[in-house]
């Protein structure tokens, strides 16, 4: 995708705050356009959404640098690795992050659905669903815009991402989506950035522990999630754009 297309696009679907933001994000430096997001019209109503994973760090540290007391938004599905836990306490504290929200999922509806802790093998996209799109839909609840790190060269499907999209009446931003391999090994080496400690094992994707497993230096970042299945995404953004309420997620 070229630099003005996705603002093009967006243009040509009528929506002019989108292609505008879209347009912003590719021109300008990633901290200034953030900067302007979240000090702008959205001010208070914009949250960054991180799983705490290989290269959340980014903008987690981008994000702190502007506004400490941002809110951020961490799914926390009940099957994350204890590593992870422990990577977002460390960033919170090294950071200065100020109001991470650690979402749950509704102990109610896992209970009655998923009571051996099992579903994630019986059936993943239900799983994802309770633990991870639910959540997250009512954690967004207040928000008119959330941010995100999914990056373009991570898989075939992410290739076409957006900088800016509207999903379901929210303005969602993928500012990283433009940034190669590289940009984020230079960033992290910069900032001196701490590395999720699983990465030194493979792990250069790191979700749920039952659908995480490490990967090859040939394989797509992402080849170890859910690996040996068709499913390629939680739910969360589906085809690269799109939350989808009713779908199994
Ligand atoms: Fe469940 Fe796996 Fe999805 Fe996590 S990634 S919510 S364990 S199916």
């Amino acid at each position: 995708m070229n630099r003005w297309s996705e603002a093009a696009e967006s243009l040509v679907r009528g929506d002019a705050e989108i292609a505008a933001l879209a347009a912003l994000a590719e021109t300008a430096d990633t901290r200034d356009f953030l900067t302007a997001v979240l000090g702008g019209r959205y001010a208070g109503r914009t949250a960054l959404v991180t799983s705490f994973g290989a290269e959340s760090a980014i903008l987690l540290h981008m994000v702190a640098g502007i506004d400490r007391g941002a809110p951020v938004i961490f799914l926390e599905t009940g099957k994350l690795f204890p590593e992870t836990l422990a990577y977002r306490d460390l960033l919170i504290e090294r950071l200065g992050l100020g109001d991470v929200r650690s979402v749950k999922p509704d102990w109610g509806a896992l209970l009655a659905a998923d009571p051996a802790g099992d579903l994630w093998r019986r059936d993943p996209d239900s799983c994802c669903r309770l633990r991870k799109v639910e959540p997250l839909e009512r954690a967004l609840q207040g928000f008119a815009v959330w941010i995100n790190g999914r990056k373009r060269y991570q898989t075939e499907e992410r290739s076409r991402l957006p900088l800016a999209e509207r999903v379901e009446g929210r303005i969602k931003l993928n500012p990283l989506a433009h940034w190669s391999a590289e940009d984020v090994e230079r960033y992290f080496a910069e900032h001196r950035l701490p590395r999720h400690p699983l990465e030194v094992r493979g792990y250069r994707s790191i979700g749920c522990e039952p659908c995480t497993t490490p990967t090859s230096s040939d394989e797509d970042a992402r080849a170890g999630r859910w690996r040996g299945s068709e499913k390629t995404e939680c739910g969360i953004h589906f085809d690269g754009n799109r939350i989808v309420r009713s779908q199994s997620a």
